[in-house]
């Protein structure tokens, strides 16, 4: 009998340790996620590195204090939605940037926004294209998710919609900058010289779109993004910045925003090819951003920013330039240009 209970305490104690070291490797798998943490963008292209020093200074400033309005949100528990929303209407109220107030012209010489949302905890999206009175284009695409059935409006409808609401409107000569309309008397000038609709040379003219992605305490992932679009864009153009799954997408895994040309961005389905590939490659956030940007997409095309539910984030363009930044609950942090 004794013999008995001695061999069953000893199968018992080399079943518990042959278990023990698996349950260890497994934990060992998982990576420690942080609390929070957000990403942004203000538009890739590519810039001079001669870029005068004041101008430098300046994006450098505004992307600094654009991160500190998303960061502080999230590091006092905010969610990761409220923390894009205020980042990216702070860059749209930025005349440097591409979105709201600084936009680029259309070939007809007007000012059409476009803006997405998405929340991952939901999947819920909205979108809009083609507004004129909007101040803050990223406000009425929230409205969108949370306040219609619909996920994308486009045009007068989406103003319509907008009378709807209370989001602040404007004249639209409230998007008037003299150095964006000189950028489309320029583009004019050479397309004519050209006798080209769109050439990849002028990605010179495009950056300045914005974007954000935040991972909040509570897990939760969102993305935002907004733009004028490129300078120059013929009647009616969307691009691919509130077609959900191109340049905006979210789910409870990562949160991406694009920029760049939008034609490419929208050909690959790109946001939601980077969350595709890191779900079905099981692959980490930076395998999936280096396969987007060094496989799919070509030289020139586009940049990106992300967060996955770790609360990693990576930003790369294959453009030259992406103006952007990060940081996270642990203290990491990025901004650059080049
Ligand atoms: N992707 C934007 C568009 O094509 C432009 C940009 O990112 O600057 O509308």
């Amino acid at each position: 009998m004794n013999k008995l209970t001695t061999l069953l305490t000893l199968s018992f104690l080399l079943v518990l340790t042959a278990c023990q070291p698996k349950q260890e490797t497994e934990n060992a798998a998982e990576p420690p996620t942080k609390e929070w943490s957000i990403a942004l963008h203000g538009g890739a292209g590519y810039v001079s590195p001669d870029m005068p020093e004041d101008r430098k200074q300046a994006y450098m400033e505004s992307l600094e204090e654009a991160l500190a309005i998303g960061s502080e949100i999230l590091a006092n528990g905010g969610s990761a939605l409220d923390a894009i929303e205020k980042t990216v209407n702070y860059m749209e109220d930025n005349e440097l940037y591409n979105a709201g107030k600084g936009a680029v012209f259309t070939s007809e010489g007007r000012n059409e926004l476009d803006a997405a949302i998405m929340d991952g905890s939901t999947l819920n999206a909205g979108a809009i294209t083609g507004v004129t009175t909007v101040k803050n284009p990223i406000t009425l695409a929230r409205r969108v998710m949370t306040d219609s059935k619909h996920v994308f409006f486009s045009a007068d409808g989406a103003e319509t919609f907008a009378d709807e609401t209370d989001v602040e409107r404007v004249d639209p000569e409230y998007f008037y900058t003299e150095r964006r309309y000189q950028s489309l008397q320029r583009a004019k000038a050479e397309e004519q010289e050209s006798n080209l609709i769109e050439t990849n040379e002028e990605k010179e003219w495009k950056y300045g779109t914005v974007g954000a992605v935040a991972k909040d305490v509570n897990g939760n992932l969102a993305a935002a993004t907004s733009t004028g679009g490129m300078t120059n864009k013929k009647y009616g153009r969307v691009g691919d910045v509130p077609i959900i799954g191109s340049g905006t997408y979210a789910n409870n895994l990562v949160a991406v925003s694009a920029t760049g040309w939008g034609e490419k961005i929208m050909l690959n389905v790109s946001a939601h090819t980077l969350a595709a590939h890191m779900e079905f490659q099981e692959a980490t956030l930076q395998q999936s951003m280096d396969y987007l940007v060094d496989e799919v997409l070509e030289p020139g095309d586009a940049g990106f920013i992300a967060v996955d539910k770790y609360g990693n984030f990576s930003m790369k363009t294959n453009t030259g330039s992406m103006f952007r930044a990060a940081t996270d609950s642990e203290g990491n942090k990025e901004i650059g240009i080049w």
